[in-house]
């Protein structure tokens, strides 16, 4: 049985043909299950009943199942799913002043090993597939559908390398942007990867309008090998060069994203440093605050410290954000709350 999620419409066509139905049915079912969302084939009621067996028989509907749900005081809700396998993975529910952003893991666990996250406690044990992607943004949207409220944005910054599990993401973004399936836009859409740049040289040739956005955290080598594993196999050097690749392809500016970790990348030097990389590039730093991690020892900068180097940077010419921290109260750095979970899986068995 393959889960529905993962068929793209081209595909569910070519298979309402495969049973003798006209084409037109395709376009039906899919609109059954983005636009009326309906949880179970046995409410597609324009769909002959000998039909809809054929489709149970063959497929089902990736309904993630619940296994915990924290609310923090910001409202930004943390989900905890349990896969058909049993493997547990996360999705966040932010709430902004425009509106509703899913953050969505594209694998179980992560194999970057970025030293400060939560996500990388627990290796890579597989990919999602498109379906189970696209699963996580159909369970929040139903959540929201209760108020009658629509997701606006999705980011693609939980666990998982997203350039690490590239075709099934993209496979799920084209539908979850396509104006007959969830029709998320596609400047709605960001991906943030840690820098695999044969991936970003593939991305670059795509046409599609995601937004992309780069783990950076470091302004030079020697800091972002030791922060960040990725480093050593792609350098700054090569990461902006494949930047620069999409660039010209591409209008959409890039975000920089940049942890603030206090003493360890936050001095005049690292500021200094940026300048050069981000001078001439249609780039900004995103300063996001760092969500401390129990397991690991790096401490997030004082707000002070924070607009200190933020003002630093303003003074250099760079444009840059400060990320508001959301969530802090029920752990929604990436992977915490399944690490969590894990651990007091193994605590108790
Ligand atoms: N692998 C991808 C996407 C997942 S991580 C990537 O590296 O971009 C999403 C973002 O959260 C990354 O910028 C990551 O560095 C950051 N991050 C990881 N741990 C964090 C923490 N404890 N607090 C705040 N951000 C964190």
């Amino acid at each position: 049985m393959e889960e529905i999620y993962s068929l793209s419409l081209d595909e569910i066509q070519d298979y309402v043909l495969s049973i003798g139905q006209k084409p037109y049915k395709a376009k039906q079912i899919y609109s059954w299950l983005y636009k009326k969302r309906i949880d179970s084939f046995d409410e597609m009621t324009d769909i002959k009943k000998e039909n809809i067996e054929r489709l149970k028989s063959d497929f089902y509907i990736e309904n993630m199942q619940l296994a915990d749900i924290h609310i923090a005081k910001d409202k930004t809700t943390k989900f905890l799913f349990k896969l058909k396998d049993g493997n547990l993975i996360e999705t966040v529910l932010m709430v902004f002043d425009y509106g509703y952003s899913a953050c969505i893991s594209t694998q179980v666990g992560c194999n970057m090993g970025c030293r400060f996250c939560a996500s990388g406690l627990l290796k890579k044990v597989r990919d999602l597939s498109s379906g189970e992607i696209i699963g996580q943004v159909m369970y929040l949207q139903k959540y929201l559908d209760k108020e009658g409220k629509r997701l606006a944005n999705l980011v693609v910054m939980g666990t998982g390398e997203p350039f690490d599990n590239y075709d099934a993401l993209m496979k799920a973004l084209k539908i979850i942007n396509d104006p007959a399936g969830l029709e998320i836009g596609a400047r709605h859409i960001s991906i943030s990867t840690c820098g695999i740049t044969p991936m970003i040289r593939r991305f670059a040739k795509e046409e599609v309008q995601y937004n992309l956005a780069i783990s950076l955290h470091a302004s030079n080598d020697s800091l972002r090998d030791s922060l960040m594993p990725v480093n050593r196999a792609y350098p700054i050097e090569d990461l902006f060069a494949a930047l620069d690749e999409y660039s010209s392809t591409n209008n959409r500016r890039i975000t920089l994203e940049y942890l603030l970790l206090d003493g360890i990348n936050n001095s005049k030097q690292n500021a200094d440093e940026l300048k050069k990389l981000v001078h001439g590039r249609n780039a900004y730093i995103n300063l996001i605050p760092y969500n401390t991690v129990e397991e690991k020892d790096f401490r997030s900068c004082s707000e002070r410290k924070a607009l200190e180097f933020y003002d630093m940077l303003k003074k250099r010419d760079i444009s840059v954000t400060l990320r508001q921290k959301k969530g802090d109260d029920i752990n929604a750095a990436c992977g915490q709350l399944r690490a969590k979970a894990m651990k007091e899986k193994n605590a108790t068995s």
